[in-house]
């Protein structure tokens, strides 16, 4: 596992902080690589990948039509659109939206790809408030972060399935770094071999106040519950919505070196849920000490 991994909010808010920049000219402040074109590729079976260098975006393709998961920054919506129509994908035949959760770098470009494909985007209850009002919820250290708000056609629970063709993604709700943090599982046929794939939501603290969050009171044990929670899944693939948290472009780029199993990895999961369990717990316990000073 890395260690330079890049998650939401953290690195903006840094660059932000060093800039002197204000609300208004966070934008200028995105890590450039947020926009770095990549040429999309297959990661395995039916899902491409057709995101940037620093945010991920998913094309999953069926005879049915294709499933886009994350749709990055909002200056990024053309440049995604692009990405799809160069795997033979046309806007239109783009069915759903879906997104692992509902910051801004993950959904800015959302409400345009909407507007385009004329897609239908499904998401958790607890991000489709931060989804229609287009900004992040919750108390935290750097914000409120806006992007155009998107409409949600429908909702989906923890266990429900979308289906598409022969496509199902059964929704788990993972809720902590967002309320409605939403982790999507699939099974995909390998050339011949069924991998379980996992979308995982971001499990990262990245700047959510953990003790009295006034917008979020239940921040702290959604961490916990999730933690154990994903504790208990196992994943063959795990793909995350920033790219580098699971190395998906070193293992694209060993894909195309000829290394055929370079996505399989059954130890990312519990690698990357248990780091996180330690940041979270010392994070948690550095917020309690703050609370309890005089
Ligand atoms: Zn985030």
């Amino acid at each position: 596992m890395k260690s330079n991994r890049k998650f939401c909010w953290a690195l903006r808010v840094v660059a932000a902080a060093v800039a002197g920049a204000g609300a208004s000219s966070a934008m200028a402040a995105d890590p450039p690589e947020w926009s770095e074109p990549v040429t999309p590729f297959r990661i395995a079976g039916n899902i491409h990948y057709v995101g940037t260098r620093g945010l991920s975006a998913y094309l999953i393709t069926s005879e049915q039509g294709a499933i886009l998961l994350d749709a990055t920054v909002a200056q990024n919506a053309a440049l995604i659109e692009r990405n799809i129509e160069s795997l033979g994908v046309k806007l239109r035949d783009v069915r759903w939206l879906i997104s692992d959760h509902a910051h801004a770098d993950h959904v800015g470009a959302m409400a345009q790809i909407q507007r385009d494909t004329g897609a239908r985007v499904l998401a958790s209850a607890g991000d489709q408030w931060a989804l229609e009002h287009g900004q992040n919820e919750g108390d935290n250290n750097y914000g409120v972060q806006p992007f155009a708000p998107i409409n949600v056609d429908a909702v989906v629970s923890d266990g429900q399935v979308l289906r598409l063709g022969e496509t199902e993604l059964t929704a788990h709700l993972t809720p902590g770094h967002t309320r409605g943090c939403t982790s999507w599982s699939m099974t995909v046929n390998d050339r011949g071999t069924p991998r379980k794939v996992l979308f995982l939501c971001s499990i990262t603290v990245a700047g959510n106040t953990l003790v009295a969050n006034r917008a979020y009171p239940g921040i702290a044990e959604d961490f916990q519950t999730t933690f154990a929670k994903l504790a208990t899944m196992q994943a063959d693939i795990v793909l995350t919505s920033h790219p580098g948290a699971a190395d998906v472009l070193e293992r694209g780029a060993q894909l195309r070196r000829g290394n055929a199993d370079a996505f399989v990895d059954p130890s990312a999961l519990p690698a990357l849920v248990a780091e996180s369990r330690v940041n979270f717990e010392a994070a948690l316990a550095k917020a309690k000490e703050r609370a309890e000073l005089p």
